[in-house]
């Protein structure tokens, strides 16, 4: 209970300053006194702060009362009355007996509560402090605080108006002078360490960017710097180097806090590598800071609003980083996952940040704590950086040797290396090849013949050539696919490439190179061969497999005595109504069935085919006796008639069959496979489900075609072909140029047979080369022999007939050469005559054989212009140099449309620098129309029936000038 007597005092008091209130008339209130303590502690005099803000020029305010109670009144006139003044009033009491001396601290910058949008970035606060008694407070010369020197006699009570430079004053102490200097000093110390720190990394994360050269390295240090700089000015260092006014203060820290937002942006987005594969990320980070720039330059004018700016987008920056780096981590992205703790401390200094920017973590060891923070976050980037600088091993980044880039892209590329010492003859190769192969390593270190067992067999030869051949030449490359065995027998495809490297003495002294594993390209080529022969639906082989092993077949039994192949061809009766009733997967189904039901009657050495939509073709060569084969057919139509399941319902089956067995020497694969389906056909004719033999049906046409085939060759042997002569006359003069010679076949039986019933069966078989080249041989021996002959003093020159089998195999330009060789002729002299729908078949292919057959020195003659179809234009691509003109063009029969072709031919003929030979000419009519047109040669009965050499020798002899007469 407090007594009546503690009370009067205060009451009297109250009444005196209302008393004194009333006299002075104006408003004005009394502070209350704050009692300073004895013992040093410090006074946090923001609680006994009464502020006046806008309070203009003068300021009256009541003291607070002193020891006796009295209130007086005071007023105080700015000290720069151009300012709008603002005022701060307090008190202060000794209570003590003694003579207290304190200073009064206002610091220029304090953090805490600074603001976040337009921040306080510190300035001179106190202009001026005026007491209500004794002297005026003096002022201590200190660049981070306005500091005054208090001294208090014993027992009074003092009040102090302050003149403010604005409206703020964040922080008002009152400090023991020693205890002010310790904490002094013992910050300097704090800030000392942090700063150096700092210093120490940015400069040594600038060294590593100069050593890396990596983008993320001077962002980081950029960050250090940023860091660093920011320190600096927080921690007054900056001032003590650049001696600046308050104001230019605010400007250098709103420009450090910028620059340290910018750097962060930066940092983040390089050390993500965000512009790898987006440009986005490029244009908001380009947007950022050139906002950043623009922010610089206002905060010249305007320094508050551009630390504002820097940490609104500083806080954005490490929460959307945070966003960034999880989602990129999440992604499996290594640096953003490495990033991550450093990331996390950023956002709680953040948050601690911004709690004390609004005030509401305010104490002492915030500010200093907070740029300690900043500089340990930085310190933990750089450890995260080192981890990356080091990680990748000093190869990876930066400049690499020529040598090193090699190794390096070797190893890219999976090749492995093979290396042969030559000297030493030793092998070496990576341990991949051995890894592959399943076999121990160094087990392929060996000896150049010890990897020979390794080898396929059918590869040994071929790998050991190349090995040999390389060593004698010196030179070359080694390319070349082979087999190796692994350890479980099975081979793997490996390619290698290689060159021999010489030594001083140019002896080879090793080959290095590469090996590649081409299994599984190998394994999927011989897909695609399989695919390519081999029917989709049924895994069978197609007609092209079936007929080309056939051929083999045949060529077998005819080479090595092997067995005779027969060829059953079977064709599904209706299978077409299946389909339509079924459905085409049903179809399907049934075709699987009868494609199974076929391989399983035959033997490993057979083959059955499916060779067209419902015809499967059989070849048997287990089995050549004909009854047997015969009777398996009927087997096959047997199995064929049971019933196959399809779901629910059952397919019935009939099929028609056409068997062919092996009984002309000589006979191809395909007439083989057209004798079976003759065969067939005649089964169908029949009505179906019926078999039918070849040799029973064959048919007349089919039959003296493939007698005359397989006599051909005989005939070749027997020299039953000739060459008859047919004279070409020269019509200038009428006497005779040259010959063509054309083919007859004096058939022992038939007599003899023109070209026509022979030459395209030739052409059908291979028997057209042998055929072709002994005409070839023939004509130009004649040639050679007539030419070197004394008593045949006039030019000749041959026509040769080259049929289309013979130009398009590869051999013609060789034989044309080996004949010259073996028969030289005058050049030009031997001339080929070509058909031109030869030469449309393959224009291009032609174009380029006549272009070297000319270069060889053979004459080209466009043989029966005018029954095909192209224009003489065009053939005029081709290095014709003589055009025969076809006998349909050549007899007129009177007929002038016939005369007019004739005449614009060979006009035609003669602009294109060609000469022409005239066939058919049969009568002098013909002859002389020829001859007004300048037609330079004819050939014809009127001049000559082809004749044997014997009798055109004859005729050259009896004239050098021919006539009819
Ligand atoms: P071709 O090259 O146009 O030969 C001209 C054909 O016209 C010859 O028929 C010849 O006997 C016939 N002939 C010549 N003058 C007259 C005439 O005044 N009136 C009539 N109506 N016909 C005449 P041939 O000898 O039966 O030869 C037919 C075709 O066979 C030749 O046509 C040629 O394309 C080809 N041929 C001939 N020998 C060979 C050869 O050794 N190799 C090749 N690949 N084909 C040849
Ligand atoms: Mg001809
Ligand atoms: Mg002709």
């Amino acid at each position: 209970m407090r007594s009546i007597r503690d009370i009067i005092p205060g009451l009297v008091a109250f009444w005196v300053t209302v008393l004194l209130v009333l006299s002075f008339g104006a408003p004005a209130y009394a502070v209350e006194a704050v009692s300073v303590p004895l013992d040093g502690r410090t006074l946090d005099l923001r609680a006994a702060l009464e502020m006046y803000t806008d309070a203009g020029a003068r300021l009256q305010v009541s003291t607070a009362p002193g020891p006796d109670g009295i209130i007086r009144r005071i007023e105080v006139q700015a000290r720069d009355p151009d300012i709008a003044s603002n005022w701060a009033v307090f008190a202060l009491a000794n209570t003590g007996n003694q003579q207290i001396d304190r200073l009064l601290v206002a610091p220029h910058y304090w953090l805490p509560g600074s603001g976040l949008f337009t921040p306080d970035l510190g300035r001179t606060r106190i202009t001026n402090i005026t007491p209500s008694e004794g002297f005026a407070p003096e002022r201590v010369p200190s660049k981070e605080s306005d500091v005054f020197l208090i001294t208090l006699d014993p027992g009074a009570v003092v009040t102090f108006i302050v003149e403010l430079q604005d409206e703020r004053l964040p922080k008002l102490e009152l400090w023991e002078a020693d205890t002010y200097r310790d904490s002094v000093n013992n910050y300097t110390l704090y800030r000392g360490l942090v700063i150096g720190i700092a210093g120490l990394l940015a400069v040594f994360l600038t060294i590593i960017f100069v050593v890396k050269g990596t983008a993320m390295f001077p962002a980081a240090a950029g960050l250090a710097w940023g860091v660093l700089i920011y320190v600096c000015i927080d921690f007054g260092f900056w001032n003590e180097f650049f001696d600046l006014t308050a104001s230019q203060n605010q400007i250098h820290r709103a420009a450090s806090e910028i620059f340290l937002s910018a750097s962060l942006v930066v940092f983040i987005y390089t050390y993500l590598n965000l512009d790898r594969w987006n440009t986005t990320y490029r244009i908001a980070v380009m947007s950022v800071l050139l906002i950043m720039a623009v922010v610089v330059a206002i905060a010249m004018i305007e320094p508050s609003f551009g630390a504002g700016v820097a940490r609104i987008v500083f806080g954005l920056t490490v929460i959307g980083g945070m966003g960034l780096i999880g989602w990129m981590s999440w992604m499996g992205y290594d640096r953003a996952v490495m990033i991550i703790p450093t990331w996390i401390l950023l956002l709680f200094w953040l948050t601690a940040a911004t709690l004390c920017v609004l005030g509401v973590l305010d104490n002492d060891i915030v500010q200093p704590a907070l740029a300690g923070g900043m500089v340990l976050i930085v310190l933990l980037i750089g450890f995260t950086l080192m981890q990356h600088a080091f990680s990748g091993g000093t190869v990876i980044t930066g400049d690499l040797g020529d040598q090193q880039r090699r190794a390096l892209a070797l190893t890219g590329s999976g090749d492995m290396i093979w290396d042969w010492d030559v000297m030493r003859d030793r092998m070496i190769v990576s341990p991949e090849v051995e890894q592959k192969l399943g076999l121990r390593r160094g087990t392929l270190e060996s000896h150049a013949r010890d990897w020979l067992e390794f080898i396929h067999e059918s590869d040994r030869d071929r790998f050991r050539l190349m090995l040999d051949t390389v060593l004698v030449q010196r030179r070359g490359r080694i390319v070349q696919d082979f087999r190796l065995r692994s350890k479980n027998d099975d081979f793997h495809w490996f390619s290698l490439r290689a060159r021999p490297v010489i030594g001083s003495d140019g002896e080879v002294v090793r080959c290095v190179g590469t090996l590649t594993d081409i299994t599984e390209q190998k394994i999927a080529q011989e897909r695609l061969m399989h695919d390519a022969v081999h029917d989709n639906l049924t895994g069978l082989p197609n007609r092209e497999l079936f007929i080309d092993r056939l051929q083999t077949a045949l060529t077998r039994s005819e080479v090595d005595d092997a067995g005779y192949p027969s060829v059953i061809i079977i064709d599904i009766d209706q299978f077409s109504d299946i389909n339509d009733n079924f459905g085409l997967a049903i179809g399907d189904s049934v075709l699987l069935a009868v494609s199974r039901r076929l391989s399983r009657m035959t033997r490993p050495q057979d083959t059955v085919a499916r060779i067209g939509g419902d015809q499967f073709a059989m070849m048997l060569i287990s089995e050549e006796d004909t009854a047997k084969v015969e009777n398996i057919a009927t087997a096959i139509l047997r199995t064929l008639k049971s019933a196959i399941p399809i779901g629910d319902e059952e397919v019935f089956l009939s099929a028609s069959i056409g068997i062919a067995h092996f009984e002309e020497e000589q006979i191809s694969a395909e007439d083989l496979l057209r004798q079976s389906e003759t065969a067939l056909y005649d089964a169908k004719r029949k009505g179906g489900n019926e078999i039918s033999v070849f040799s029973e049906v064959s048919g007349d046409a089919a039959g003296s075609r493939l007698e005359i085939a397989s006599r051909l060759r005989q005939a070749l042997e027997r020299e039953e072909l000739v060459l008859y002569y047919q004279p070409i006359i020269k019509l200038e003069d009428r006497s005779i140029a040259g010959f063509e010679a054309l083919m007859r076949w004096e058939h022992p039986e038939l007599g003899m047979l023109a070209p026509a019933e022979f030459i395209p069966i030739a052409e059908e078989s291979n028997l057209i080369a042998d055929i072709g080249l002994f005409a070839l041989e023939e004509a130009t021996q004649q040639l050679a022999e007539w030419q070197q002959s004394p008593r045949i003093r006039t030019p000749l020159f041959m026509n040769v007939n080259v049929s289309s089998r013979q130009i398009f195999r590869q051999d013609l330009i060789n034989d044309v050469k080996s004949v010259f060789l073996r028969s030289p002729v005058h050049p030009g002299s031997l001339k080929l005559e070509i058909t031109e729908s030869l030469v449309m078949e393959n224009p291009e292919y032609a174009a380029q054989v006549l272009e070297r057959l000319r270069d060889l020195g053979t004459g080209l003659a466009l043989d029966d212009f005018g029954t095909g179809y192209s224009s003489l234009s065009y053939l005029q691509r081709f290095p014709f140099d003589t055009l025969k003109i076809d006998k349909s063009f050549v007899r007129q029969n009177g007929q002038e449309s016939q005369l007019v072709i004739l005449r614009s031919i060979i006009a035609l003929a003669h602009d294109l620098d060609m000469d022409v030979i005239a066939e058919g000419a049969e009568n002098e009519s013909d002859v002389v129309e020829l001859t007004d047109q300048e037609c330079e040669y004819a050939q014809g009965f009127l001049f000559g029936q082809p004749m044997k050499a014997s009798e055109a020798e004859e005729m050259l002899f009896r004239s050098t000038s021919y006539t009819t007469s």
